[in-house]
């Protein structure tokens, strides 16, 4: 969104149609206009608009983002007061939904999941792996602290870091360097995957050469400059109090809670993939996923 377009232009040109704008969006605009912060507000707003869709169109799949817990853990760490808060918020707002889904009479038909995508870990420290790049002489920096030229670039998401390596021919000196940092301990890595590996082992795949992981405390920054280890702050959701981004195996594990009509009551399940999540929705509503990896959740499910 550039900074002339207003909130409702933004709306428009990411797809929502004259309709939605008129019944759902502009009546509930003022939960969001001229707010500075953007948590709780956007969340607030969020809901409100998935009570107006449930209530004007009964959807047949709303799915709703929250994110104001992933802010405040980013912000306060993964248990705090203001945390806790959040979960009241959610709470207000899935209450709010519930007599939406009432409001509309679709109770009967209407099943509910809470789910989330990631947990968070705290961390104590970022580490510029661009910085520890160039002074390892695999990127170059000019005095304004632009990159001029690269053998390795990491590219931070958040607890790992996604390490492109230019020319083919370079991956056995870049692999020894990773290898040889983690080996010495003080960069916070626990591993360096390969993009064969990252592929193979955890479904992750994109055009980097290495994935390296955190030791569970330590998050990657992409600054190309020193220090090498910067203390956490909340400039960036990378290195504030908690994040994300890591191994899914560490840290609390994400929520699945379900209810309603075609879920059966008291079923307690093992861990797990979130893979599995969509192909339990297509299973509800009778769609086809014959490309999913994932297998519907059949032990929870009460179908016909
Ligand atoms: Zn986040």
């Amino acid at each position: 969104m550039n900074e002339q377009e207003t909130t409702l232009e933004c709306f428009a040109e990411s797809g929502s149609s004259p309709e939605v704008i008129d019944k759902v969006i502009r009546p509930n605009m003022h939960l969001v206009d001229g707010m500075h912060r953007v948590h709780p507000h956007c969340d607030a707003f969020v809901h409100a608009c998935a009570c107006s869709i449930i209530r004007q169109f009964k959807p047949n799949l709303l799915l709703v983002h929250p994110a104001n817990i992933d802010e405040y853990r980013h912000e306060t760490g993964m248990f705090s007061a203001k945390v806790t808060h959040g979960l009241h918020e959610i709470d207000l707002w899935l209450g709010e939904i519930l007599k939406a889904i009432r409001d509309a009479g679709i109770k009967q038909d209407t099943d509910l999941f809470i789910v989330s995508d990631h947990g968070q870990l705290n961390i104590t420290r970022s580490i510029a792996l661009n910085a520890l790049l160039a002074d390892k002489g695999l990127l170059t920096v000019d005095d304004q602290g632009q990159v001029t030229d690269y053998v390795a670039i990491a590219k931070s998401t958040g607890m790992s870091a996604q390490i492109y390596v230019k020319n083919p021919r370079d991956l056995d000196r870049v692999r020894a360097v990773l290898e040889q940092m983690k080996e010495d301990g003080l960069y916070g890595f626990e591993r360096v995957f390969t993009a064969e590996e990252a592929r193979r082992e955890e479904g992750l795949y994109g055009d980097f050469s290495f994935v390296v992981e955190t030791d569970g405390y330590t998050s990657f920054s992409n600054a190309f400059t020193r220090p090498f280890v910067r203390r956490v702050d909340n400039s960036d959701y990378k290195f504030g109090r908690a994040t994300h981004g890591y191994h899914p195996d560490k840290g609390p594990q994400p929520t699945l809670m379900a209810c309603g009509p075609h879920i059966k009551a008291g079923v307690r399940l093992d861990r797990r993939s979130v893979i599995d999540e969509a192909p339990t929705y297509a299973r509800i509503l009778g769609v086809e996923m014959p490309e999913a990896e994932g297998k519907a959740i059949e032990e929870i499910l009460a179908l016909e």
